[in-house]
């Protein structure tokens, strides 16, 4: 299988796409809940999905692993806003953190871990993390999906009021 590298600005940083080969189950679903959860293309701001298969890329120093919505996007640069939109996103989806259960203020901190960013109620919780990075994973995985879940009902419930 060929690696797929390319860089794309992110304020002077770099973001690199790769392609794993053999991926389990598990992670095809912690996959398929980061797109959801990321919702747009941080370079187009394009749904995710709209235009095929993802491509996940990593940006920037934390390498943090981030999805574009094309082929043709990996040649394009971060917007910033884009940026700080998906964020926002990812950190409302999670809600809680994965350490203390409690719901993360407004404005949480973060830790990027195997590539991907995790939001923490307290500061010392990142270090908590950052020791045993797959239960948090796991943990955020589950967040994810019951915020998913919640939100797909909620949409069914909106669709079925505006049909009637
Ligand atoms: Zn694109």
């Amino acid at each position: 299988m060929t690696m797929v590298l390319v860089t794309v600005a992110l304020t002077g940083q770099s973001v690199r796409a790769h392609e794993e080969d053999h991926q389990t189950e598990d992670q095809l679903r912690r996959e398929q809940l980061r797109i959801a959860v990321q919702e747009i293309c941080p370079i187009s701001g394009e749904k995710l999905g709209a235009m095929g298969t993802p491509i996940k890329v990593a940006a920037g120093d934390s390498k943090e692993e981030v999805y574009l919505c094309c082929e043709g996007c990996t040649n394009g640069k971060i917007d910033q806003k884009l940026w700080g939109t998906i964020h926002r996103s990812i950190a409302k989806a999670q809600g809680k953190c994965p350490i203390s259960k409690k719901d993360l203020p407004r404005k949480p901190k973060s830790t990027v871990v195997e590539g991907q960013v995790i939001y923490v109620a307290r500061l010392a919780s990142i270090e908590e993390v950052q020791a045993e990075p797959e239960a948090a994973l796991l943990q955020v995985d589950e967040f994810y999906a019951s915020y998913i879940k919640e939100k797909k009902q909620r949409e069914k419930k909106e669709e079925k009021r505006e049909h009637n």
